[in-house]
């Protein structure tokens, strides 16, 4: 892998464990301009202290990357960037999705150590001198797992469980309530930069990549201001996304029922049989006719849908299309970035 010389400078640097590695965190942003004030003033002041503290270094800086926002959302960051050094930002030539904005984050920001979270301020940010701490301590991945889902409804709560157990029963390797706040050495960074996947669901790609990983509790506050960008569609999407990304089991299952199906079918037609030949009782004929012929129906129509969700993913990843383009960036630091 060839790599650019001021990241393998950063992979070297965040090597060296004693020093205190220059952190940056990496925040997709959708139409967030009613949090965006509140969310600056207190990370730079959060991002001041521990630089005086001795837990960042000076250049650790807060990378707000706007995922083509219909709002004033790029207008602020710019505004921002252009009166304090320790904020940047990448802007997406369009909205791409949560996933391809963290992506392009993680992919373009520079830093010796990245840290994923959202905008909104529902993660904790007490949590990151922690994660830093893990990092130091030789993990290249740190998770953020939560550690109550008190601020969730019922429902989010019944069906966000729900959805790891059935990933767990499916087989996804996957970390219970890790959503993608996260800490990524630089190495990671590189590693993850060499999976091209057109259809991502993060979460589940990080631990593919095998690096020594710490897991960090934190507890999830309710959005600091403005409405959730994840509809339930958008929701759907990316939990459907879990599921065909890491796992051909649905596939199989379609195996599975259809075997069932045809020897429930045929010890039906072998008991039609029985009926006919040793007992007197007129079949009425209607039922074993119609009920087969629309189950068997629903049963073809679901498998071919879910044949065709996979054969539709083959088809967009063979295009390989890029996942994002970076319109433009703001901030010091971006500057002599390498955008690609
Ligand atoms: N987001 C994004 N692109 C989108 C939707 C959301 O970059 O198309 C960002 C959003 O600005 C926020 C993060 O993803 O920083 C998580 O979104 P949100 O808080 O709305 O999701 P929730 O917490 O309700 O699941
Ligand atoms: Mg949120």
């Amino acid at each position: 892998m060839e790599l650019h010389s001021q990241r393998t400078l950063d992979i070297q640097a965040a090597n060296n464990l004693s020093a205190a590695p220059i952190v940056s965190l990496v925040l997709p942003c959708y139409n967030e301009e009613e949090v965006l004030p509140e969310t600056t003033s207190r990370l730079t002041a959060l991002l001041a202290q521990w630089q005086a503290a001795g837990l960042v270094a000076p250049g650790s800086a807060i990378y707000y990357i706007d995922d083509g926002s219909r709002d004033r959302t790029w207008r602020m960051i710019t505004e921002y960037a252009a009166t304090s050094a320790s904020v940047c930002g990448v802007k997406l030539s369009r909205n791409r999705g949560h996933q391809n904005a963290l992506l392009c984050g993680l992919m373009t920001v520079p830093g010796q150590v990245l840290i994923s979270l959202d905008a909104d301020l529902q993660d904790d940010l007490e949590a990151i001198p922690r994660m830093v701490e893990k990092f130091r301590e030789g993990n290249e991945i740190v998770l953020g797992v939560r550690s109550a889902r008190v601020t969730d409804s019922f429902l989010k709560r019944f069906t966000a469980q729900g959805y790891y157990k059935l990933l767990a029963a499916l087989g996804v390797e996957i970390v219970y309530d890790h959503a993608d706040y996260r800490l990524m050495s630089r190495r990671a960074i590189e590693t993850l930069r060499e999976y091209k996947e057109s259809h991502l669901f993060l979460r589940g790609l990080i631990l593919q990549l095998g690096y020594q990983t710490a897991v960090v509790e934190f507890e999830r506050a309710s959005r600091f201001a403005g409405d959730s960008k994840y509809p339930v569609s958008k929701m759907l999407g990316l939990a459907w996304q879990g599921i065909t990304s890491f796992t051909a089991y649905p596939l199989r299952l379609i195996t599975g029922v259809g075997a069932l199906v045809s020897v429930g079918s045929l010890s039906l037609a072998t008991w039609a049989l029985f009926v006919r030949i040793f007992t007197e009782q007129a079949l009425p004929g209607w039922a074993s006719v119609v009920i087969p012929m629309y189950f068997l129906g629903g049963v073809q129509l679901l498998s071919l849908g879910i044949i065709g969700e996979y054969l539709a993913k083959v088809y967009e990843a063979s295009k390989q299309r890029p996942r994002f383009h970076v319109d433009r960036t703001c901030g010091e630091n971006m500057q002599h970035a390498e955008v690609r």
